[in-house]
């Protein structure tokens, strides 16, 4: 017997579950150990060997080693050792550093993993999906991932789309009941769902049958597909750059190995020289360490609640310079309070705040009006067609499910109406809520067996539909439908969001198509709700405005509703246009195009209007993020520049379509992760411009040296030193600097910018010139000073390198002047300075270290020259912008 063929019973028997309280938490840990957790077998993990013998792969760090042997071979043992060890030392600093990014993408691969919403011990909750195990009752919403095989024992209009299992792209009407047919295929197994599909209407609950690779997805093994990591623009333009580094590095090794052999340098000195310096100067690091510098801004993004799903969207996010977000639980609370009634041709207000569930209702002169005709009738309805639940924790009510259904339900509660009262209506069918609809209705059979079809949703949708009223002496023809159009318009210009309910009787054994069914219906009333803009959002889209970014609402929300929100909140100025869904219908993208830069607000609205709104402000060459929670909001999201899906209330579908998750739905948060997303690009350019400038430096101190028929001012191990110790710490110490002031008041980024602009290629060649020509003046004065002691003058050119490019490191930190910021502020960076510093005391004062790094101690006259030569780069350019 198949599981399909089962009755709910037969099911629950043989997993040993009960629907009604799901799995104990014991009976779930002892599942969990006999079938393994719920997740398809992946590809193994790279070693650790194998991450660190990568470190050495490097043509040139091979070539070097080679030399090395070759000159430990020839007796040089001393600088052999050395030059292996700091190799060695280097790999190991690249190792940890690759394992640390991997760590964090780790990390964040589990905060983005599916969760599935589980009875156990009586009660809902999430878990993650791979904790999930066979007899398990999950259920099921619009949106949700399938994470395991099932069989449905209950459903409300569910309908899954299984194409990533069968190929077939239309939805499939799922049902409850057994099918008594043998040897049926998975498409045909219509009360079944399966791991891999998606639910894109409806609701409903299941039992879990298989897990992991014993669901049919598991055993379909070519249909698993492995994530590759691709690489982020920024990172494939500096392996791109990397590669023209690499050969100007090269040519320009080349040419001081040719010249000093012609000058008549012995040929196997210069070898070495030539190698160390190619490894020392080839930025072949630079796109690992954009790789860290990214994923470390990750790790900051995640404190800040925001979740990057594709690394690319950190860079994205710097050029953002719209966002488009939805109102409702993103620029609001969505902590629905229904505040006024419109009933009997009067409007009423409703007290009490949130949850509270005790209130009054208030006539215009404040007299309660309790038990005025049709409120019961209305408040009743309402809390019959509804999916939310009031629940008790800790002693205070919350709401479970939706919102706007939570809203209705504590406004029934405040007249005494409990969820006793609607159990006495038995659901027939339901026809669930959705952006597109906007509505939901119910068949519902009540205590005398009569049959009335509720529906309930956005006024304008409804009033259409209705040709009769509920007055004060019952039903009548609803003649002037104007009046309840101006009560929708006083309440949404209030800022409320407002829901009509209307009913009608239906003849037994009368289904069938909503929209069929949905007409001549019977206006009962209108609901008018608050739900408070979120407190850090006013302060969030004044920041991004001074930013250069527009932020746009787009809401199903009434017009009026949505403009006095927008107005609270600072997103619609004065002369800032409000478009409508049906204006937006009479549009061509063209036309939208022409005035959408004028347009803040979008209202009224359904999810594939938000298509077009992208594709427009693209048009307009603008970089879009765009937010969306519902099945139907995937598609703009994709096509956005940077997607936006909503941690709690978002459906697996529009995450998975997604850059970046908000953790807390707020979207004071996407500005937190821009505010970071431009800081770390600026921490980018910052430590390639530091590293890149540095190389020059050194290459041009030796090919100068060369030109000028000198002795070479640095030898092979310091060097290699050079690149360790000074290229490393503060390079990474600059990847954690902190936002220069300003990083909100400048404009977008172009994401087209190269690398090199806004004057950093000058920054590099001009500071990287400098660099080379004060550590030789060093070490020429040293040299002319004392012919005899080559070691004297190369410990002066190797300290005034070490510190010309530590004072330089400071210089790195600002667009505009060294002395622009405070040089205490990055404590890494202040510590790494340090340190190297230490380190370079280090290798010239401690006398077993001096013959392995050709060093000898100095006084305080060559450190004053040391000094002086060091600070004039930073002293000459530091002050200025260029
Ligand atoms: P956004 O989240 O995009 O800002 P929204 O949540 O306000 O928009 P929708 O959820 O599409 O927009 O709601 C549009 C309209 O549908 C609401 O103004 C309301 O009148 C009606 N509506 C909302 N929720 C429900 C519901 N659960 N049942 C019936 N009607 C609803």
């Amino acid at each position: 017997m198949n599981w399909y063929q089962l009755g709910k019973a037969e099911v629950e028997k043989k997993l040993a579950c009960d629907v009604q309280k799901g799995l104990a938490d014991k009976e779930a840990e002892k599942r969990g150990m006999k079938f393994g957790p719920n997740v398809l077998s992946s590809e193994k993990q790279t070693s650790r060997w194998l991450i660190f013998l990568k470190q050495f792969q490097d043509f040139m760090v091979i070539v070097l080693l080679a030399a090395t042997l070759i000159s430990g071979l020839l007796g040089e043992y001393v600088d052999a050792i050395a030059i292996m060890v700091i190799v060695f030392v280097n790999g190991l600093i690249g190792y940890f550093q690759e394992q640390k990014a991997e760590k964090s993408l780790e990390k964040l691969k589990e905060l983005a993993a599916p969760v599935a919403t589980v009875l156990r011990e009586g009660a809902w909750e999430q878990i993650p999906s791979k904790n999930l195990v066979p007899g398990d009752v999950v259920k099921l919403s619009s949106g949700d991932r399938i994470v395991a095989d099932m069989r449905i024992i209950e459903t409300k209009g569910l309908e899954t789309e299984e194409s990533a299992l069968t190929g077939e792209s239309l939805p499939v009407l799922k049902s409850d009941q057994a099918i008594r047919t043998v040897g049926l295929e998975a498409q045909d197994q219509t009360n079944m769902a399966f791991m891999g599909t998606l639910v894109t209407k409806g609701s409903g609950k299941a039992i879990v049958t298989s897990t992991g690779m014993d669901t049919v997805m598991g055993q379909i093994a070519t249909l698993m597909s492995t994530a590759k990591k691709t690489a982020t623009p920024l990172e494939y333009k500096l392996a791109e750059l990397g590669k023209i580094l690499i050969a100007v590095a090269l040519g320009l090794t080349v040419l001081v190995v040719v010249l000093g052999i012609v000058q008549g340098h012995p040929v196997y000195n210069m070898f070495l020289a030539g190698v160390s310096l190619a490894v020392a100067a080839i930025p072949e690091g630079l796109p690992a360490i954009v790789t860290v510098a990214l994923s470390l801004g990750v790790q900051r993004m995640i404190r800040k609640k925001a979740i990057v799903r594709k690394l690319s969207a950190v860079e994205t996010l710097g050029c953002a310079s719209v966002i488009c977000s939805d109102k409702t639980g993103t620029l609001t609370e969505n902590r629905m309070t229904v505040k006024e009634l419109y009933l009997n041709d009067r409007q009423f207000s409703v007290t009490g705040d949130g949850y509270d569930l005790a209130g009054k209702f208030l006539d215009s002169s404040g007299r309660d009006v309790s038990s005025s005709p049709n409120l019961e009738a209305m408040l009743l309805y309402g809390s019959i067609c509804n999916n939310a639940e009031l629940q008790v924790k800790k002693g205070k009510h919350l709401v479970s499910g939706d919102p706007t259904d939570g809203a209705l339900l504590i406004a029934a509660r405040k007249a005494g109406i409990d969820y006793k009262a609607a159990e006495m209506y038995k659901t027939i069918r339901e026809y669930p809520f959705d952006s597109d609809r906007k509505r939901m209705s119910v068949i519902v059979e009540g205590p005398e067996k009569e049959r009335i079809l509720i529906v309930k949703g956005a006024p304008d949708v409804l009033l259409p539909r209705c040709s009769f009223q509920l007055g004060e002496r019952g039903k009548e023809l609803l003649k002037e439908p104007q009046r309840v159009g101006q009560a929708i318009d006083q309440m949404a210009s209030r800022a409320l969001r407002t829901l009509a309910i209307a009913v009608k009787p239906l003849p037994e054994g009368q289904l069938g198509e909503a929209s069929m069914l949905e007409k001549d219906l019977t206006f009962i009333g209108l609901y008018g709700m608050i739900d408070p803009p979120r407190k850090e959002v006013a302060g969030a889209v004044k920041e991004c405005r001074e930013a250069g970014i527009k932020t746009v609402m787009i809401t199903g929300d009434h017009e009026l509703t949505a403009k006095a929100i927008a107005e609270q909140i600072g997103i619609l100025p004065s002369g800032g246009k409000v478009v409508s869904g049906k204006e937006l219908n009479e549009m061509t993208e063209k036309q939208l195009a022409t005035v959408i830069d004028d347009v803040y607000v979008f209202a009224r609205v359904t999810p594939a209007h938000k298509l077009k709104i992208v594709n427009a402000f693209q048009d307009k060459g603008h970089i879009v993020a765009m937010t969306g929670d519902g099945v139907n909001d995937a598609p703009a999201i994709k096509a956005s520049d940077i997607g936006i899906s909503m941690g709690i209330t978002g459906t697996d579908v529009t995450k998975e379509a997604s850059s970046l998750v908000l953790m807390d739905d707020n979207f004071a948060t996407i500005k937190s992760a821009i505010h970071e997303g431009r800081n770390i690009y600026e921490n980018i350019r910052k430590f390639i411009r530091y590293l890149l400038a540095s190389n020059v430096g050194e290459i041009l101190v030796m090919l100068f040296a060369i030109l000028l028929s000198m002795p070479l001012p640095l030898v092979p191990v310091q060097i290699l030193w050079v690149n360790l110790v000074t290229d490393g710490l503060p390079a990474i110490a600059l990847g954690l600097d902190q936002p220069e002031g300003d990083v909100m008041k400048k404009k977008p980024r172009n994401p087209r910018e190269g690398i090199f602009s806004r004057g950093l290629g000058f920054k590099i060649i001009s500071r990287g010139i400098l660099i080379g020509i004060v550590t030789l003046i060093a070490f020429i004065i040293s040299y002319q000073n004392n012919p005899d002691q080559l070691t004297y003058a190369r410990t002066v050119a190797f300290a005034t390198l070490v510190m010309a490019q530590l004072i330089h490191v400071f210089d790195c930190r600002s667009d505009h002047s060294v002395f622009a910021r405070n040089p205490l502020q990055n404590v890494y960076l202040v510590f790494a300075v340090i340190s190297s510093v230490a380190l370079l005391a280090v290798v010239i004062y401690w006398q077993p270290l001096q013959p392995i790094f050709h060093t000898m101690e100095l006084g305080l006259r060559e450190w004053l020259l040391i000094l002086g030569c060091a600070a004039l780069p930073t002293a000459l350019f530091g002050f200025t912008k260029k």
